[in-house]
């Protein structure tokens, strides 16, 4: 068979979109962009202003801000390859290459030297990369490596006595041991795909000296953000969020009364329906407040321990307040009955938390307050709210937000108040879709029918008229008869068709149909213009 005979059977590769994201098409697209400009209009006028962060930054920006031991940062997030751009880090990772390759390969017997020589430059190397700074910051990582050298050195006097005859076995197991230790040393933890954008946001603030801005700051984001968790309906590995952070200036619950006030005023003028405000106080992490009541929590889970899911009985011992999330049917008869957290915390909280009810009374916000409510993170504290809307099925909660007053010191700012929320954009686009709040299919005011190259030029000069006064304008890139261009018209929603031909340019009145009851009429280009401005 000839080259070419087989390249011809050969079918291209086709390729579909990710699993879990996904391609957003007009009409689509216009509702995304008709919610985006509410966003922009309704946030500028509570005094935001836009901050567009970049969508990836380095792990341990997330691993700090959004804690290690989350299931969004421990199993959701899109790490990036290591790039390796230092020069010492790339010389580590080679030697390490250099190592494995030689433990995996049959013959790797001979290369005692080969191997202390290595390893030793790996030891050294990496302990000296360390304390430059250039690696890591890995505490476990100097563990390993101090396994490593301890091995090493056993081997290497063992050697040097030759008291152990059967050193050689002894080799390859400590190459295999060496190996392995090494392979678990991070040298660059690298860069990840935001998982979420309140960690940027807040890095920015430091980064920028915003503190030093009349405070506080009030910065507001959207766009894409990464989590690889398993899709379903309105869970997507990339999904968009619109939020708002205010950072610095005091913790007056005026404040987060007003960002709910703002998120609530956002959803009505979308006209999003069935949405729900619940919110809650969570304290803050001491032991006459929070702490006092997980503990309390904790030993009222032990006794109902057996009860529970296996979810839910390992949160007793990682994060005790999660059970509450618990969504499992036969878990809720036993949660209801657990301690509630208004109860254990402690008069200022108290205090905070009826202020800011009476604050979002005075605003005329409706909400319930929801005292399973809560964040898994030390630094969240006081209020928390959520809102969840309606055609959303199992995954209906469009907002979520609370206060981190912690969070800026976490990431090495000066303390810094701080309160936020990211909206679901993908979920408002679905529960307004669901509500029959989409967008229509893309119409055309003008479809323009022209014949004749005479009329064509005329109809190139009337589509840039028509267009720079405003108007959607289709022109046909090929003459067509003039039965076949309004059927065309009609298939693209255009409201009117403008047709062209000789009688028409040679006379200066051109003929205007109205495509929805079929009349006709002649207008020059200026009578056209005045009449179609006022359709
Ligand atoms: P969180 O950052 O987890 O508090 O989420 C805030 C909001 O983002 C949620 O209320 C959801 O509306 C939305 N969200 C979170 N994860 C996803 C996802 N995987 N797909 C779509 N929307 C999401």
């Amino acid at each position: 068979m000839s080259e070419g005979a087989t390249k011809k059977e050969e079918k291209p590769r086709k390729f579909q979109a990710i699993r879990g994201t996904r391609d957003l098409l007009p009409p689509e697209t216009a509702l995304w962009n008709r919610v985006e400009q509410t966003t922009h209009e309704v946030f500028a006028s509570y005094g935001f202003g836009e901050i567009r962060p970049p969508i990836f930054e380095p792990t341990e920006l997330f691993v700090r801000a959004v804690g290690g031991e989350t299931d969004i940062v421990s199993k959701e997030m899109f790490i990036l390859a290591e790039q390796h751009e230092d020069r010492d880090v790339l010389a580590l990772s080679h030697l390490r290459d250099a190592l494995t390759l030689m433990a995996v390969s049959a013959d790797h017997k001979p290369s005692v030297d080969f191997f202390l020589e290595k390893s030793a430059e790996f030891c050294d190397g990496y302990q000296a990369a360390l304390k430059k700074g250039v690696v890591y910051a890995d505490e476990r990582g100097g563990i390993k490596i101090e396994y490593v050298k301890e091995a090493r050195q056993h081997l290497v006097d063992t050697i040097a006595q030759d008291r152990f005859e059967g050193w050689r076995d002894r080799f390859d197991e400590t190459v295999r041991l060496c190996i392995q230790y090494m392979g678990l040393i991070t040298l660059e933890q690298g860069n990840a795909l935001r998982p979420e954008a309140t960690a940027s946001v807040c890095r920015a603030y430091i980064e920028h000296n915003m503190q030093q801005l009349p405070q506080p700051v009030k910065l507001y984001y959207m766009g894409p953000m990464f989590r690889r968790e398993r899709p379903q309906k309105g869970r997507y590995r990339q999904f968009h969020q619109i939020g708002a952070e205010i950072l610095g200036g005091p913790d007056a619950p005026a404040i987060g009364a007003e960002l709910i006030e703002m998120l609530m005023t956002f959803f009505a003028k979308l006209e999003l329906e069935g949405t729900t405000l619940d919110i809650n106080s969570i304290g803050h992490a001491a032991d006459n407040c929070r702490r006092g009541y997980v503990a309390k929590l904790k030993a009222e889970l032990e006794k109902v321990k057996d009860k529970l899911g296996a979810d839910s009985q390992r949160r007793i011992e990682t994060n005790p307040l999660r059970v509450l999330d618990s969504k499992l049917e036969h878990e809720q008869a036993i949660i209801a009955t657990l301690p509630k957290i208004a109860d254990y915390i402690c008069d200022d909280c108290k205090t905070h938390y009826a202020a800011v009810k009476r604050e979002l009374d005075l605003r005329g916000v409706k909400y319930q307050e929801n005292w399973r409510l809560v964040r898994g993170l030390d630094y969240y504290m006081r209020t928390t709210f959520e809102i969840t809307a309606r055609g959303l099925g199992s995954q209906n909660a469009v907002c979520g937000g609370g206060r981190y007053d912690g969070l800026v010191e976490l990431l090495g700012g000066p303390p810094t108040k701080g309160i936020g929320f990211a909206i679901g954009e993908d979920r408002l686009i679905l529960s307004l879709q669901e509500a029959g709040k989409g967008a229509a299919p893309q119409s055309r005011d003008v479809y323009i029918a022209w014949m004749g190259q005479n009329a064509y030029a005329t109809a190139i000069r009337a589509a840039k008229t028509l267009r720079a006064a405003g108007f959607s304008v289709e022109l046909p890139p090929t003459e067509l008869k003039f039965g076949k261009a309004l059927e065309r018209a009609s298939k693209l929603g255009s409201r009117f068709a403008l047709i062209l031909g000789d009688n028409e340019v040679t006379s200066g009145e051109w003929t205007l149909k109205n495509l929805a009851n079929a009349e006709q009429q002649k207008l020059n280009e200026q009578a056209l213009l005045e009449y179609l401005r006022k359709a």
